[in-house]
């Protein structure tokens, strides 16, 4: 199974709903990926808004 990219937190996941919002608003088409290790200190997570560590799209169409 491909992976997906949840539109609501932008998480990239397997699965037909995000285990991290719990959100059926996904798509397979997203570009760009950001692994976010430390939130807490991260510029790019504080950009995009993100809470918790793991895989993120930067771009989900
Ligand atoms: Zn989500």
């Amino acid at each position: 199974m491909s992976e997906r990219a949840c539109r609501e937190c932008h998480h990239i996941f397997h699965g037909s709903s995000c285990p991290h919002c719990k959100s059926k608003n996904i798509s397979d088409d997203f570009s760009g990926l950001v692994i976010i290790i430390d939130p807490e200190n991260s510029a790019i997570a504080k950009v995009m808004n993100i809470k918790e560590k793991g895989r993120y799209a930067i771009r989900v169409r």
